[in-house]
């Protein structure tokens, strides 16, 4: 590292291009006096199967139980996608993946809904957000000018921005434009390859401390890019007492997301437990694979859940010592689930099965202190109606959700609509090409699979589960009721004809 001087390091920042990352963003605010905050907080790929809160055999999270025990539970909570574009988008604009159009992992944008997110919607509030995802992260920075303060993406990584500012340590903004422009926009140049091999040994010397806290590999979004929950959660116990209220949090934290790696503390934890997993059929999109391979899968998984339940307990401990649960509605969710059944190890698959898009949801309002169990079927899209109307802000006329019961003035429907969409291939604008449509209503849920003709023959399938009867979705019923299957089709093909015409 010694070859590289300060100045040396400048001139090459100087002569790369100039389309600059500024970060965090800052506005003015207007503080709304009196009003709760909202404090949201999302674990990437947190399957609600996996809570024994809602009847898994493992406990995962002693934390979120003691949360449970003062909050409002919901139990049929469904995520709008099965992967983290659609997912998260659905979130913080309250509508489905069809309407804002995010369908792919390379171009997460929301386009029209660029105006219309959850931040946009608590205006007066100081809005602050971050994200260890990047998918996320870039959804933050098309709502941006509606975030107060837009903490980096690389704040909060244990490997990223910090080597430079090992390099620079008197001059961090400097330091850090330099980084921006050199590593994140250019990764092309060849004298970026030059640094980028200084950065991986920087990178290997400083995860060495931390490998022997982690058996099978200190947590990592994707390469060199590792994180410690720790650090993050150290982060927010310090900075939420401080931010001018009332304010609107938006953090979005990588676990329980692949590669599962719990620390020491925790690998192992649930090895022989005498748990028992059911084996499933294998689904007609997944490869086969092992069993036992899925069993250890799932287990690490579990564990994984242990190290983020940890964190967030110290997270819930300092809300309280600090009187903030006073005054915030806190909100503990995800963006879609994870499955180990199947032969679908992870996410990315065509499917909607229940391990997949039922996540877990838990609010908490200000000072609550006693427990309340909803059943009824609900959405990622209804948060943001519910956010609003709870903190008494205007409400989102663009948003499908429904404020959420037992907040809502009326009982919830129970024959409610409930929507996932997913299409991984399709054009942001143009009519679409493979899909799954996942349609729940009453004790009925219906998954309709169109165009995927490399594996299907016509590229069609339908799949019916009866939820409350199976709800380990072992006895497909699409063969037997035809009515039901015949009524709900209907309907799901009746919103495609209204999403395969987006107004252009
Ligand atoms: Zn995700």
């Amino acid at each position: 590292m010694s070859h590289l001087n300060r100045r040396d390091f400048l001139k090459l920042a100087a002569l790369t291009s100039f389309n600059l990352f500024v970060s965090p963003l800052t506005q003015p605010v207007q503080a709304q006096d009196g009003k709760p905050n909202v404090l949201v907080i999302v674990f990437d790929a947190f399957s609600a199967y996996h809570l024994s809160m809602y009847g898994y055999a493992r406990e995962t999270a002693p934390n979120l139980t003691k949360l449970a025990k003062r909050a409002v539970v919901y139990h049929n909570h469904f995520a709008a996608g099965s992967f983290t574009v659609p997912g998260t988008a659905s979130i913080l604009t309250g509508v489905l993946p069809w309407k804002h159009r995010a369908f792919r992992f390379e171009d997460g944008v929301v386009d029209e809904y660029a105006d219309k997110s959850i931040f946009h919607a608590f205006d007066p509030y100081y809005r602050i957000a971050y994200s260890h995802n990047p998918h996320v992260v870039r959804f933050l920075d098309q709502f941006s000018t509606a975030l107060t303060k837009f903490i980096p993406y690389e704040q909060l990584l244990l490997t990223g921005s910090g080597f430079v500012q090992s390099l620079f340590k008197n001059d961090d903004d400097a330091a850090n434009i330099a980084w921006q422009r050199i590593m994140v926009k250019d990764k092309g140049l060849s004298y970026s390859l030059f640094l980028s091999a200084l950065y991986k040994a920087y990178n290997e010397n400083k995860l060495k401390a931390y490998r022997k806290f982690f058996p099978i590999g200190v947590p990592t979004i994707k390469g060199d890019d590792h994180y410690l929950l720790e650090d993050a959660i150290d982060w927010l116990n310090d900075e939420l007492p401080k931010l001018p209220q009332p304010f609107l949090g938006y953090f979005h934290f990588m676990p329980p997301h692949d590669p599962y790696t719990p620390p020491r503390d925790f690998y192992g934890h649930f090895e022989n437990d005498g748990f028992e997993v059911a084996e499933k059929p294998n689904d007609i999109f997944a490869p086969v694979r092992p069993f036992e391979l899925m069993v250890t899968k799932r287990r690490e998984y579990d564990e994984f859940i242990l190290y983020l339940d940890r964190e967030f307990g110290r997270l819930f401990d300092q809300l309280e010592s600090s009187g903030l649960l006073e005054n915030t509605w806190l909100v503990f969710t995800s963006d879609h689930g994870e499955m180990f059944e199947r032969g679908i190890q992870g996410h990315i698959t065509p499917a909607f099965y229940q391990p997949l898009v039922r996540v877990p949801l838990l609010i908490l309002p200000p000072g609550n202190t006693t427990r309340t169990d909803i059943y009824a079927h609900t959405s990622a899209v209804d948060l943001l109606p519910t956010l609003l109307h709870v903190t008494g802000q205007k409400a989102a006329d663009w948003t499908e959700g429904q404020i959420l019961p037992p907040f809502a003035p009326s009982a919830p429907d129970p024959e409610r609509s409930v929507y996932a969409f997913q299409s991984y291939h399709s054009e942001q604008k143009q009519v679409l090409t493979e899909a799954t449509g996942m349609l729940v209503k009453g004790k009925y849920k219906l998954m309709y699979y169109s165009g995927y003709r490399d594996q299907l023959g016509d590229g069609k399938m339908l799949q019916l589960f009866d939820i409350e009867a199976d709800p380990e979705e072992l006895n497909d019923l699409s063969g037997i009721e035809r009515e039901v299957v015949g009524k709900m089709l209907a309907e799901l093909k009746a919103k495609y004809i209204e999403i395969n015409e987006p107004e252009l």
